[in-house]
């Protein structure tokens, strides 16, 4: 019998995990099928007990799901309790699921294997204080990160995350998105990261950058998390900067390779996931021009 994946959210008409999904379940000759599911939150727990059928392998879980299926879960692994969020559930022996986040995983595979780039004892300036940026932040501190500053529109929020690098001993300043004080933090950094939705296409501020190239060190690496477009307005600051850069696709598909080898117990075909997300991306971008 073929085995069931796919992903939940509300909406999840945008999701481009089915297509690379699929493809890295072909290329593997794995007789499964992906699927995307809008459910809406009223219906997420009943949802989840349907996973229990064995033909289920697992899910991926988005926006805005990723809390509330924790309860529904008979485990829950180290990454996802810290980071509060199940971006994967993977269907064991017996029918038991357990909840994972593979987005701070993904964050570093993607950062280490395409960008050659290791946190240890460097700086970081981590731009945006939401549920992604809390996921890289995790990730970073994990990884041994040798400073860290986070800049945010509320500077609050900021604050809040920053405290995540203070328990740790790890020094670093909360700062607002913008001013001398923004500028001189980015000519310190290693890594740049943008967590914002700054530059993502239909969002806030859709054609905008965080950061502008006379603040970018030609030394840095940029990491812009919005994928949508592939070539955001912050990467092509970087590039006229002169500084290394990685685009957030390859977070996006290094998260979904890890819950693929979850449920499969294969590796993942990176390059073939790579480039159905890309050819995913380009076409949806051309449909949108
Ligand atoms: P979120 O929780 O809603 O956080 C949004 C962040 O953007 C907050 O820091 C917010 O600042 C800031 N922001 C929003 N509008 C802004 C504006 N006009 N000016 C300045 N700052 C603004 O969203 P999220 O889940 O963290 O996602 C953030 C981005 O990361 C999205 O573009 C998402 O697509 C991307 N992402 C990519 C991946 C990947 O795999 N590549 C994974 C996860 C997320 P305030 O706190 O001031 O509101």
């Amino acid at each position: 019998m073929s085995s069931t994946l796919g992903i939940i959210g509300y909406p999840i008409g945008h999701s481009i995990s089915p297509v690379f999904q699929q493809a890295a379940l072909d290329h593997c000759q794995i007789d499964a099928t992906y699927t995307a599911w809008e459910v809406p939150p009223e219906g997420v727990g009943e949802f989840v007990q349907g996973l229990r059928q064995p033909q289920t392998l697992g899910i991926n879980v988005t926006v805005p799901h990723k809390e509330a299926v924790i309860p529904f879960l008979d485990e829950v692994d180290e990454w996802a309790t810290e980071a509060g969020a199940v971006n994967t559930i993977v269907h064991r022996e017996g029918g038991r699921l357990t909840g994972h986040n593979t987005d701070g995983y993904g964050f570093l595979r993607a950062l280490r294997e395409e960008a050659n780039f290791t946190p240890q004892n460097r700086r970081a300036l981590v731009l945006g204080a939401g549920g992604a940026a809390r996921g890289v932040v995790l990730a970073l501190l994990r990884d041994g990160v040798g400073r860290l500053d986070i800049a945010n529109r509320t500077l609050a929020r900021a604050e809040d995350l920053l405290e995540l690098a203070q328990r740790r001993d790890i020094s670093g300043q909360a700062l607002p998105l913008e001013g001398q004080t923004l500028t001189d933090a980015a000519a310190q950094a290693d890594l740049i990261v943008n967590c914002t939705t700054i530059g993502m296409t239909h969002g806030p501020d859709a054609g905008g950058t965080p950061l502008t190239r006379q603040q970018i060190p030609a030394t840095s690496l940029v990491y812009d998390l919005v994928y949508n477009p592939l070539e955001t307005p912050l990467l092509q600051e970087a590039a006229q900067a002169g500084a290394a850069q990685l685009g957030g696709i390859m977070m996006l598909v290094h998260q979904g390779a890890a819950s693929f080898e979850m449920w499969t117990g294969r590796p993942a075909p990176i390059a073939v996931m790579v480039e159905a997300a890309v050819a995913a991306m380009t076409a949806r971008a051309a449909n949108e021009n």
